[in-house]
């Protein structure tokens, strides 16, 4: 399952941030051209974090549209990936945001206020 193997390195990235402490919150941004379920994925990081000893965090997993690089210089959210350009109408472009998995914020309880 491909959400468990990234819920995996999440959770080793996220084991050496708290240094032991327990995690209060995560925040994760999905891409939406990632390919990966944000429930899927919000499973599995429970899941591993129970596993690993990092408590049960709050798991926050904010969308992100995609956004493109238009070879006519227009940066844009491609909110529908079969529509070309709304400048120039073109498909030559450069997805720059929406295919990654990014851990936004961790939270451990040490920190919490
Ligand atoms: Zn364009």
């Amino acid at each position: 399952m491909h959400e468990l193997s990234i819920a995996g390195a999440i959770c080793d990235a996220v084991k050496e941030h708290a240094g032991g402490d327990d995690i209060a919150l995560l925040r994760i941004e999905v891409g939406t051209l990632s390919g990966v379920l944000a429930d899927a994925l919000d499973f599995c990081i429970r899941e591993v974090a129970r596993a690993e000893g990092l408590g049960e965090p709050e798991i926050v997993i904010d969308q992100i549209a995609p956004r493109c690089l238009c070879a006519c210089g227009l940066e844009y959210d491609c909110t529908e990936i079969l529509e070309g350009c709304p400048s120039c109408g073109g498909f030559d472009r450069e997805v720059t945001a929406g295919m990654d998995v990014l851990i936004r914020e961790i939270q451990t309880e040490g920190e919490e206020k």
